[in-house]
């Protein structure tokens, strides 16, 4: 049977697997029943070599040993959401749901799991493969680091991933080497000003004005101190100040994020902000306050294993296309940051499914015959890693 035919044939599988999962979400940091739901998965196969509580909730189980030695990652954590789909899999928590796919990313992996299981006990794997399930990617600090902190990628020599990605059509895989994901920072500018009447301004400290004055600076850090040759986005997504038309208020905070591929414009863009926060604020007789976070470092691909991926696809025949850099997030970037190691995208969307919403809508869900090409991918990889031969 070719990759695609084994695939295919454990696709029931994965969807039940993936249905259960998305009827039981946990949010991140407290997926107690998943992590058990995967332990019990693992627990089934004798020869597969298990540690728990990896960094926390994370499992890492393990198929043979000596090298090459092949890591693959799955995370399970849900988002605190409102499943507002009509379908019988719908989730069965309130407020909680799968709306990023992270549940299809775990069946893969079980199935994985279960295609190799065949090989090892044949005695087939030359090597060995681990599998990472990775507890809380949506939220800082994310489990990945606390797992590559607790030695997961002790002896292992390449790191993949993927992620289902509703905004290309079902089956496309998407790679490129280098920067794939941004980093995505988070900041909370506050400007205390001095409340007061509105219709008399000067006796008051307006912090309303200050906050309009320091977005529209802020606005131009991009378009005036950042090189054409790089990326970066500056997003304010709240502002907040007030109460009545007729009162000036105290306080006006804006929160937003930063998005970037390169450490150095990162740190370039934070002091721009830390010094128009201080000094506008300072100017009108204010005071700023910036919290700023910097998010999970970008994901740059390694060349050899994006070449892989690439390669993967092409073998197997599946349309592929060079990534445009996205800027989201993704805690996979810790693991090739140790390791060589590459990610990709695999297509789920399908406007006759339903499955093109983007990701973290109320509507989200995932066309679950992409699975098939996201094992395949896997399968195929390991297979170019000559960690296996399928046939
Ligand atoms: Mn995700």
């Amino acid at each position: 049977m070719t990759i695609n035919n084994l695939a295919e044939s454990i696709l029931p599988k994965m969807i039940e697997h993936r249905r259960y999962l998305h009827m039981h979400p946990e949010v991140s940091f407290h997926e107690v029943e998943t992590y058990k739901y995967i332990l019990k998965y693992l627990k089934q196969y004798d020869n597969l070599k298990i540690r728990e509580n990896v960094g926390g909730k994370g499992l890492l189980a393990t198929f043979g040993e000596g090298h090459p030695h092949i890591a693959i990652r799955a995370d399970f954590d849900a988002l605190p959401i409102q499943d507002d789909k009509d379908v019988p899999y719908k989730s069965t928590v309130d407020g909680v749901m799968h709306a990023c796919g992270h549940d299809g990313h775990t069946s893969t992996l079980f199935a994985l799991v279960d295609m190799l299981s065949e090989k090892q006990a044949s005695g087939s794997l030359n090597g060995a493969v681990s599998f990472i399930f990775q507890f809380a990617e949506e939220i800082q600090p994310g489990g990945a680091i606390s797992m590559v902190e607790d030695n997961v990628l002790d002896g292992v020599d390449k790191v993949y991933g993927q992620h289902y990605w509703s905004q290309y059509p079902t089956h496309t895989i998407k790679a490129k080497p280098g920067p794939i994901i941004s980093s995505p920072d988070y900041f909370v500018i506050t400007i205390n000003g001095k409340g007061g009447h509105a219709a008399h301004p000067h006796d008051a400290v307006d912090p309303v004005l200050i906050a309009a004055e320091v977005i529209t600076n802020l606005q131009s850090v991009v378009s005036r101190q950042i090189s054409p040759m790089d990326n970066a986005v500056v997003t304010f997504g709240k502002v907040s100040a007030g109460s009545a038309f007729n009162i000036i208020p105290e306080t006006a905070e804006i929160v937003g994020t930063v998005r970037t591929f390169k450490p150095e414009i990162k740190d370039k863009i934070y002091e721009i902000f830390q010094n128009e926060v201080e000094f506008t604020a300072k100017k009108r007789g204010a005071n700023g306050d910036l919290y700023y976070n910097y998010g999970y470092p970008a994901v740059i691909n390694h060349d050899a294993e994006a070449e892989v991926i690439e390669q993967a696809a092409t073998e197997l025949e599946l349309p592929f296309d060079t990534a445009k850099p996205l800027m989201i997030g993704e805690d996979f970037s810790y693991y090739i940051l140790e390791k060589p190691g590459a990610f990709f995208f695999t297509g789920s969307g399908n406007s006759d499914k339903q499955s093109d919403h983007v990701h973290h809508h109320s509507m989200f869900d995932l066309d679950e015959d992409a699975m098939v090409s996201g094992l395949s991918m896997f399968m195929k990889i390991l297979e170019l890693e000559q960690v296996i031969k399928w046939n």
